[in-house]
């Protein structure tokens, strides 16, 4: 059974309304995700960001609409020359370090649906060439370093030229640095919210520096040669760079956590709007709410973090993926103790419904009962159908608990086809939002235990049975006599 539906509603940034997702042209979706910038551990914040993006993207391909799903890596930034001197180390070695932990939190919590991580620093080409395109075009302009305050220059983006500024974000480019962190700091900028493109090394460059293609370091900074100047590349303009190489200079789809809208997705678009001249660089804009720590922004920089690593220490990636998806990927959302409880709880629900239907497989009845093949068709549509409105996974997932429901009223009675048919049509709808179920069957010892117990049980010698069921209880098994026998499982 296979519901595909027609039509899919997105909430579009740019529009403040649901727009319906177009199929395009050559049938494939392109989308473009900001990755992480890598100087420090994932946290829980980003990896809610990362596991609504592989949701939205699994739901895309189980309906058979192509995706070509990219993400950046931000490998050269402030933060991460930072870290590095604090380390005593190089940039490259921190990106290195960093990039890798992101990976094997990806891999560990599931989020598999990306087609390609971009490194920035793979695309330094690519970004000299839109930086130089911007100066021909009269968009960006030189501020020269001045070594003596220790202020370094750079090539900056005149927002004067681009009256569509705030656009996205609805705000003026008076108010384009009000309230937000990572700003370009400079006194000679034009406008207030100019941002730098190109920044030019802090330390003066030995006279004897020839063009070289690999970056040198410079007083612990990687610089790189460009026509007009050595130097590295500012945040946004790396985000450009590569979905214009990668996508071209207009996409369907770019998301982030809506701490991006501004300026940085803002920026993005300024930047490659002026560099095409084609509008709008992109159709449809996704963000995520931010997780939360008693109402303030999980971050980094504010140090409310949990990691990733932190969390899985303690419980499963299934547990984040089902909290993930019990809040609409717009809300802000805050981590708590009852939340997670409540999200165990309900894995644990799933589990058992599980461990009863391979029972059911095993040893139910023959009789076909119509009522719960409806029930599953129900299901699906329903659960599809969550989806399809602005990916509303908290609705989808309260089809999966309503028919566990239904099912469970008569679950003895459920037809052994039914009950495998049920399990795998779970289990297909569940992995798009990246839940997998898994329980413990129990191990052969056990089964030996069982089968004795089952014996005196028979024989109504009850003293013994008790015996061997709290052998089997102190295993971490749970034992359910039923009427189809005896229900042992771990959750
Ligand atoms: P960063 O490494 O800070 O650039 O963040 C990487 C991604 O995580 C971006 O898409 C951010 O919008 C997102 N992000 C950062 N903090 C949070 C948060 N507290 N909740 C949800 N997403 C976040």
């Amino acid at each position: 059974m296979r519901n595909l539906p027609t039509k899919i509603h997105i909430q579009n940034t740019l529009t403040g309304k649901e727009t319906e997702l177009p199929i395009w042209k050559n049938g494939i979706t392109r989308l473009f995700v900001c990755g992480p910038t890598v100087y420090d551990r994932l946290h829980i914040g980003n990896a809610r960001t990362y596991a609504s993006f592989d949701n939205f993207v699994k739901f895309l391909r189980y309906t058979g609409i192509k995706v070509r799903y990219i993400q950046n890596i931000t490998d050269i930034d402030d933060k991460i020359i930072k870290k590095a001197e604090e380390e005593k180390t190089t940039p490259e070695e921190i990106a290195q370090k960093y990039t890798k932990i992101f990976k094997e939190n990806m891999r560990a919590l599931d989020i598999t649906s990306v087609d390609k991580y971009l490194p920035a620093t793979d695309y330094i080409q690519e970004i000299i060439s839109q930086v130089e395109r911007l100066i021909e075009k009269n968009y960006a302009y030189k501020i020269e370093k001045d070594l003596t305050a220790d202020k370094a220059g750079g090539y900056y983006f005149d927002l004067s030229k681009f009256p569509d500024y705030g656009k996205l974000a609805g705000r003026t480019i008076e108010q384009a640095e009000d309230g937000v962190s990572r700003i370009d700091e400079n006194e000679n900028k034009k406008n207030r919210g100019d941002f730098c493109l190109w920044k030019f090394p802090k330390t003066n460059l030995p006279l004897s520096k020839k063009k070289t293609k690999k970056p040198i370091l410079l007083d612990g900074e990687p610089v790189w040669w460009a026509p007009f100047g050595w130097g590295r590349p500012g945040w946004h303009i790396e985000d450009t760079a590569i979905s214009e190489k990668e996508l071209g200079p207009q996409y369907e789809i770019h998301g982030g956590g809506r701490d991006l809208i501004f300026p940085h997705h803002e920026a993005e678009i300024a930047e490659q709007e002026s560099v095409s001249g084609k509008k709008p660089f992109v159709q449809l804009w996704m963000h995520t709410g931010l997780m939360t720590v008693e109402g303030k922004k999980m971050s980094k920089s504010l140090g409310n973090f949990i990691t990733v690593d932190e969390f899985l220490k303690n419980n499963d990636a299934n547990l984040f993926r089902l909290i993930v998806a019990m809040h609409h990927y717009r809300s802000a959302m805050d981590i708590s103790e009852r939340e997670t409880t409540a999200a165990k709880e309900a894995l644990n629900n799933i589990k058992e419904f599980f461990a009863k239907l391979d029972l059911i497989t095993k040893k139910g009845v023959k009789e076909k009962n119509e009522e719960n093949l409806k029930t599953l068709i129900s299901f699906e549509e329903k659960f599809v159908g969550g989806l399809t409105e602005d990916l509303n996974t908290p609705k989808s997932l309260a089809a999966v608990f309503e028919s566990i429901n239904k099912f469970s009223q008569n679950i003895w009675k459920l037809n052994k086809l039914t009950a495998k048919n049920i399990k795998s049509s779970f289990e297909n709808h569940l992995k798009i939002l990246g839940i997998k179920i898994e329980y413990t069957k129990p191990d052969k010892s056990t089964e030996k235990i069982i089968k004795e117990r089952e014996i005196f049980r028979n024989k109504k010698e009850f003293s013994k049975s008790d015996e061997l069921r709290r052998q089997i209880e102190a295993k971490g098994y749970k034992i359910d006599d039923t009427p189809l026998g005896p229900l042992v499982y771990k959750n």
